[in-house]
This record gives C-alpha cells, structure tokens and sequence, in this order.
C-alpha cells in the first residue's frame, strides 16, 4: 500500500492541514474478492471512494 497526500481543514486544528491516507491496494482487493467469491467486493467499492481508510490530519490524526 502506498501513502496519498492532500491538504484539507481539519475541524481539530481549526485550519487548513496536510492530511495523508493509505491508497488501496486494488491487487490485493482483486485476490481478497476472488477468494470470497466476490463478497469483497462491496468493501473494495468503500475502500475505492474513501469510506474506509480516508485522509487523517498530519498534526493530530484527526479524520479530515
Ligand atoms: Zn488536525
């Protein structure tokens, strides 16, 4: 898995921040789907848009 970066306003630190989030690693999705017969798929699509593992503040790990 790689790391994503963006800037955003963290309500925490009441300012605009760097925030970083973990991309999804579509390989290891794919695999996890197969082996599940495709029941993973759904929380590949969450993971996809950002539902799941989203973008966390750099200065206090606040969700951004
Ligand atoms: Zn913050």
């Amino acid at each position: 898995m790689g790391q994503k970066q963006t800037s955003g306003y963290c309500a925490h630190c009441q300012k605009n921040v760097m925030a970083t989030g973990t991309t999804p690693s579509h390989l290891l999705h794919l695999i996890l789907s197969l082996l599940t017969a495709g029941l993973w798929i759904p929380i590949w699509i969450l993971v996809s848009i950002g539902k799941i593992g989203g973008y966390r503040c750099t200065q206090c790990g606040n969700r951004v």
